[in-house]
Formats: C-alpha cells, structure tokens, sequence
C-alpha cells in the first residue's frame, strides 16, 4: 500500500519498517527512489530528506511502499506527469 509522508516524525518511525521512498523534489525537478534505510531518506541526517519543511515550504512531496514495484510505478508516473526527472538513488540501490 502506498502512503503519503507528511511530516519527518513519519518517516523516522518507518525507519525500520522494510521498503522504499519516492522523494520528489519540486525546485530540482527530480524524483528519486530510494529504500527508508538510506541516509538520504533519513530526516535525522543532515543529507537526508525533510518531509515537514518540504511539505512547509511546498518544495516536495514522498511516498512510501513496502513495494519497490509500487514505489517505483508511483515514481515513474510522477515524473511523467510533472516531465521530473526520474532516478534511483545510486546509495541505496540494491
Ligand atoms: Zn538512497
């Protein structure tokens, strides 16, 4: 199932959770995959990804799926339909 991140307090708590995030960046038009154990996905890190400011700021939006296939056809229609830029994060891909 597909869930919309709305705050950093959400995605830590998936921290530990198995799957994969689709960070879309609104400035950088860009979409990336990446799994919620990547230091890029980790609001705690200074690297990582911040769903509260971005949802703030209306910088950008995420999604997380236990799914790679989910969280990747949900990415790749987000790209086509914004004309983003879709890549899979080299970090984390595994
Ligand atoms: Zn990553």
């Amino acid at each position: 199932m597909l869930t919309e991140i709305l705050s950093d307090e959400q995605l830590i708590d998936l921290y530990t959770t198995p799957g994969y995030l689709v960070a879309v960046d609104y400035p950088k038009k860009e979409v990336k995959l990446h799994t919620v154990d990547c230091m890029l996905a980790d609001p705690i890190s200074s690297v990582g990804v911040k769903p509260s400011k971005a949802r703030e700021n209306k910088t950008g939006e995420f999604w997380f799926s236990e799914s790679r296939k989910e969280a990747n056809s949900k990415a790749e229609e987000i790209a086509k339909n914004k004309g983003y830029t879709y890549t899979i994060c080299p970090i984390c891909n595994r």
